[in-house]
C-alpha cells in the first residue's frame, strides 16, 4: 500500500511534516509523497527523516489551477523541491496570495469586521493563510455561523467581501512541474464540480496540455468513480495514481494510507511512475 497525497501544517494539514514518515512506517506504507497546498516549505523537513524510515518518501506539491470556470487541483509528484526556479515560481503564488488576503481583510475593515489574522495564524500554527482559514477565523469571531455562510456571505463569489484570485492555469502548472522533473497529475477529478463534471474531453485537453497522471484511487471516490478514471487512463495512455489526502485532525476520520477505512492504493503504481519519470527525465 502507498499514499501519493497527504497534507501537514505547513498548508491545511495538522501535523507537523517530521512526523508524518514515522506514521507512514507504522502503516506499513511502500511510500508516502507530501503534497501541501502551494508550498514547499515542509518539503525538507519531511524529506530530512528519509534515514530513519524504510518508507520511501517522495517530494510533492499540490497547486491549485482554474479549468472550466472551477477550481482543480493539480498534483506535482517526485518534483525536484531544491529547483531555484521552481520554488521562484511557488513563491509567486505565494506572494499574489497575501496580496489577496490583505484585500480581503481591508473590504472587512470597511464592513467594520475587524479580524487579527496573526492571533490565529499564532493559535493554529497555520503558515498559508487560505479563503477556508478566513472564513474559520469569521466563523470563531462571530460573523458567521458555519465556515459555509461565511462563505455565502463574504467570501464566495457573491460574498461583500470577495476578491477575485488571479489562479495558475493548468497548462502553466503542468510546465512548472514538468521542469522541476515531477509528475503532474489530475487530483481527485471525481470530485471536481461536486463530480458533476463528464471527463473524457476534458481530460484529453488536459493530457495534452502536459497532464500525465490521473488521481484514481482517492479517499472520496466511489468505486464506480475509482473503475471509470481507471478506464480514463487506460484509453489515454495516462498513469493511474492514489492517496488518501490526509489532513490529520483537520479531516477527522480520514487516515493516512486508509482514508475512510478501505482506500488501498496498490504498489505497481509506484512502478509505473518510476518508468515514465524516467522517459521524460532523460531528455
Ligand atoms: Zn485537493
Ligand atoms: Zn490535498
Amino acid at each position: 500500500m502507498i499514499d501519493l497525497h497527504c497534507h501537514s501544517l505547513c498548508s491545511d494539514g495538522s501535523d507537523p511534516p517530521e512526523a508524518l514518515p514515522a506514521m507512514a512506517e507504522q502503516m506499513d506504507l511502500k511510500a508516502l509523497a507530501l503534497t501541501d497546498h502551494d508550498t514547499l516549505d515542509g518539503l525538507d523537513r519531511f524529506i530530512d527523516q528519509q534515514s530513519r524510515v524504510s518508507t520511501r518518501l517522495i517530494p510533492g506539491i499540490e497547486l491549485s489551477c482554474e479549468f472550466a470556470g472551477r477550481d482543480l487541483h493539480v498534483l506535482g509528484l517526485f518534483i525536484n523541491h531544491r529547483d531555484a526556479v521552481f520554488q521562484e515560481r511557488i513563491q509567486s503564488i505565494r506572494l499574489r496570495r497575501q496580496r489577496r488576503n490583505a484585500q480581503i481583510f481591508q473590504k472587512l475593515k470597511s464592513l467594520k469586521i475587524e479580524i487579527h489574522p496573526e492571533d490565529y495564524i499564532e493559535r493554529e500554527q497555520v503558515e498559508l493563510i487560505t479563503r477556508a482559514h478566513i472564513a474559520d477565523m469569521l466563523k470563531k469571531t462571530g460573523h458567521a455561523a458555519t465556515r459555509a455562510e461565511a462563505f455565502q456571505k463574504y467570501l464566495g463569489d457573491e460574498g461583500i467581501a470577495y476578491v477575485p484570485f488571479e489562479f495558475l492555469s493548468p497548462g502553466e502548472a503542468f510546465k512548472w512541474i514538468r521542469e522541476a522533473k515531477g509528475l503532474p497529475v489530475i487530483a481527485h477529478p471525481g470530485r471536481f464540480s461536486w463530480g458533476l463534471f463528464v471527463w473524457e474531453a476534458a481530460m484529453t485537453d488536459l493530457r495534452d496540455q502536459g497532464a500525465c497522471g490521473i488521481e484514481t484511487y482517492y479517499s472520496d471516490h466511489s468505486d464506480s468513480e475509482t473503475a471509470y478514471f481507471l478506464r480514463l487512463c487506460e484509453a489515454l495512455n495516462m498513469i493511474p495514481t492514489g492517496g488518501s489526502d490526509y489532513h490529520g485532525k483537520r479531516k477527522p476520520g480520514c487516515g493516512m494510507g486508509a482514508g475512510w477505512g478501505d482506500l488501498n492504493v496498490p504498489d505497481w503504481i509506484l512502478n509505473k511512475c518510476e518508468a515514465f519519470l524516467k522517459t521524460y527525465r532523460r531528455k
